[in-house]
């Protein structure tokens, strides 16, 4: 039997691996390695892609959300509103800043910030909200930015998991004030390396990110900002022009798989399957289903469905084990156990499974019957 892995990205890259070849070994062999026109054609593209008037390559997903707080002047002294049930990279930007995370409660269907909450959590300090669009499905954007209008707040929108989605249909990093993208190998768009972007209407913001990847600077040597070095690299942005044009079709193919699970999958007990919700469009960036934390000792728990997955060569994953309110960097916030019950109850039923572009249907049925199977046994 086959092991199935969480994500195989070596499906992507025998169609593409051609097209990439030769559009690396032209950069080999221009001589020229930082910049050109390779990045800012990307660029181009992807601004015309999400229909924003600006994109800004850099260096992650992370230095773009860093680079967002530092464009709009966030820092000491200001709170940020954001979800506690993410990957660190969305708070950790928050704090190194200098200014303080406000971590709300998620929806449980979603696993996206509960709007209602994050009303609540207004203060007089809060100067920016960060929605995640966790997992590929879009937060309502739409609520969301009237929320941020009447109370005068910035929407940084943590798209990582969430290229080619949408709200309302418009694309997700095209609807906030900005737009933050990481093209690590395993998001809807990767690279063969890390990469990032940062999207926005605001030129002001455009120019000062310019400048803030640039170690703080305009014009060669006068630094006028702290800046970081923080490009995109010439070589991913050629191979991510050429993933660009096919991110469509990916998507396409992970509904697909969605949709095939779903049936698959359907009643079972004690498994919940998610759901994509009306108003936008999911790109499933993770399969993630809940295995319910019921405590009774006759029903199998996460732990063990994951070991026998394992036992039968599917490779499962726990996004995320922990919320960040409770990771020991935070302890000094001082938020407590059952604080965020929604998060934290997700945190402890959660299991992803394997998804990605040309994962056939052979293998989404061994996976569904792999689960049905070790449901059956316990
Ligand atoms: C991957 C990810 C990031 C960080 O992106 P990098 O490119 O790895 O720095 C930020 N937020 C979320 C939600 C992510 O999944």
């Amino acid at each position: 039997m086959n092991k199935i892995l969480p994500v195989d990205l070596t499906r992507q890259y025998k169609i593409i691996s051609q097209e990439v070849s030769e559009a690396v070994l032209e950069i080999l062999s221009s001589g020229r390695y930082i910049g050109g026109t390779a990045v800012t054609d990307f660029e181009y593209q992807f601004a015309d892609y999400l229909d924003t008037n600006e994109c800004i390559g850099c260096n992650s997903g992370t230095d773009a959300l860093y680079m967002a707080l530092r464009a709009l002047d966030i820092g000491q002294g200001d709170e940020v509103i954001t979800t506690p049930f993410t990957f660190i990279a969305t708070a950790e930007v928050i704090t190194r800043v200098g200014a303080t995370p406000i971590f709300v409660d998620i929806d449980a269907a979603t696993f996206n910030l509960d709007l209602d909450r994050v009303e609540e959590a207004i203060s007089q300090k809060t100067k920016a909200i960060i929605p995640v669009h966790l997992f590929g499905q879009p937060v309502d954007m739409t609520r969301l930015m009237a929320i941020a209008e009447a109370n005068n707040l910035y929407v940084i929108e943590d798209c990582a998991q969430a290229t080619g989605a949408e709200w309302a249909e418009r694309k997700v990093g095209s609807i906030g004030h900005i737009g933050c993208f990481s093209f690590f190998p395993t998001k809807n768009l990767g690279a063969c390396g890390d990469g990032g972007a940062l999207t926005t209407n605001d030129p002001a913001v455009a120019a000062r990110v310019k400048m803030l990847r640039e170690h703080g600077c305009q014009v060669r040597y006068r630094h006028d900002l702290t800046g970081l070095n923080s490009r995109l690299d010439t070589i991913q942005a050629a191979i991510l022009q050429i993933k660009l044009r096919y991110l469509d079709r990916w998507n396409q193919q992970r509904h697909e798989a969605v949709s095939y699970y779903q049936q698959l999958l359907q009643s079972l007990p004690n498994i919940q399957l998610p759901q994509a919700m009306s108003g936008g469009k999911n790109v499933w960036n993770q399969y993630t289903i809940r295995i319910a934390d019921t405590g009774n000792k006759d029903e199998p728990t996460r732990e063990y469905v994951r070991t026998q997955l394992q036992q039968r060569g599917i490779i499962s994953m726990i996004y995320y084990p922990l919320p960040l309110h409770l990771q020991p960097v935070y302890s000094y916030l001082g938020y407590r156990v059952g604080q965020l019950p929604t998060a934290e109850q997700a945190a402890r039923e959660v299991l992803s499974l394997p998804l990605f572009p040309g994962i056939s249907f052979e293998e989404l049925q061994q996976v569904a019957y792999g689960l049905k199977d070790c449901l059956a046994f316990k």
